[in-house]
């Protein structure tokens, strides 16, 4: 939680965040204050409270937590959602802008993220998207009426927006509108330049997307999106940029800055969508037993797994072997002891392992070993 006013001076009052999406109220003391629509913001603010600007350098952070925005829920689109953002304060240098980007597809490689795509665009400074800014009033103003409800708002207060608006008239009359590239000076050119060298010495692939604006103000120059086709329309894993004014505008000094944030929840999404075709079992085992003699084996089997350290489910219902079957694939588990009074007389179990439908028969005493031992 944050005073209103931090996300209203970061993200900007005419942003849908700050317009629409924010949870705020007033507390005991009579403050707007607000829950964070998003990291950045309360980042810049804590650093300049801490006076961490004066030590002269780079300074990095990162955060995981809830964040609040009041949107339409959706597929992948929360009003409490989390974050994992990471900034660095204080560096003008492109390759910081790279290293961001580096942070974060070597993050989403880590936890096994695949087939994403990195899209980048060059939103220049303050004063060169102000220019930009009249140039593409000019443009829509004739098309005004073919727009949608929201573009016909986004002409009054941010005319950006409409670049990546998701309509299919308003994107094409989009289309046609002039580049921003055409208004950026050469060092802004220059900078993105050194970005997209950057990224090419590490090794990550990226597109060009002129149309990509993000929904922020406080972008300046590099502005990147992780986007994953299994996403649906909610397709944004993670993204961030470079905010060279942010930190100035909270009255601190002029020092550039990068960040970016993923989205769990999103992520999370990504990682079983992927995972659709082949599932991952988890090294763990589902006890199926039949009759009562067979359970009451069964269930000391599961403590003694347990206090192994080897997770171990089990029907605690006494249901048919089917809907035991049933359980053991909801659970994940990779490998099923199958447990009736025949076993129970030969002193031994059957060990199925759900991967290969290969199965084993064990002496009781010899199950906890054996399982251990697959599981490496
Ligand atoms: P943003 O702060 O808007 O740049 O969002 C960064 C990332 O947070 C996005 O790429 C999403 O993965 C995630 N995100 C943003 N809004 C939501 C939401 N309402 N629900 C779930 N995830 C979100």
């Amino acid at each position: 939680m944050e005073e209103k006013d931090v996300f209203c001076r970061a993200i900007g009052t005419e942003t849908d965040i700050v317009q629409k999406e924010m949870y705020e109220f007033e507390d005991r003391s009579g403050t707007r204050v607000a829950l964070r629509p998003e990291g950045t913001a309360g980042v810049v603010r804590a650093y300049l409270e801490n006076e961490l600007d004066k030590k002269n350098g780079l300074e990095k952070f990162y955060y995981m937590g809830p964040m609040f925005r009041s949107e339409r829920p959706q597929a992948g689109r929360l009003r409490q959602f989390h974050q994992i953002g990471v900034e660095e304060l204080g560096t003008n240098s492109p390759y910081a802008d790279a290293e961001a980007i580096h942070a974060l597809t070597t993050f989403l490689d880590a936890v096994g993220a695949h087939g994403y795509k990195v899209k980048l665009n060059n939103l220049g400074t303050f004063d060169e998207r102000k220019i930009f800014r009249g140039e593409l009033l000019e443009f829509f103003k004739p098309h005004a009426k073919e727009l949608c409800e929201d573009c016909k708002r986004r002409m009054e207060k941010n005319v950006f927006r409409l670049l990546d608006c998701k309509v299919e008239t308003c994107r094409k009359i989009a289309r046609q509108s002039p580049p921003l590239k055409k208004f950026l000076t050469a060092e802004s050119t220059a900078h993105y330049e050194k970005v997209c060298r950057a990224l090419d010495a590490l090794k990550i692939s990226y597109i060009q997307d002129d149309f990509m604006v993000r929904g922020l103000d406080y972008y300046t120059l590099t502005v990147f999106e992780v986007t994953h086709p299994k996403l649906g329309a909610q397709d944004a894993l993670g993204a961030g940029g470079r905010y060279d004014n942010l930190i100035e505008s909270f009255g601190g000094p002029k020092l550039g800055a990068v960040g970016f944030a993923v989205g769990v929840e999103r992520l999370q999404m990504c990682l079983e969508k992927q995972n659709d075709a082949a599932p991952v079992r988890k090294n763990s085992v589902f006890l199926a037993a039949l009759g009562e003699k067979a359970f009451q084996v069964a269930f000391g089997l599961l403590g003694e797994l347990r206090s192994h350290k080897i997770a171990a489910f089990m029907d605690l219902d006494g249901k048919s072997l089917k809907s035991q079957m049933r359980s053991a694939d909801k659970s994940g588990s990779r490998y099923m002891i199958i447990l009736g009074d025949n076993e129970i007389e030969k002193g031994v179990a059957v060990l199925k392992d759900l991967n290969d439908g290969s199965q084993q028969e064990l002496k009781f005493t010899e199950v906890t070993e054996i399982i251990r031992k697959l599981n490496g």
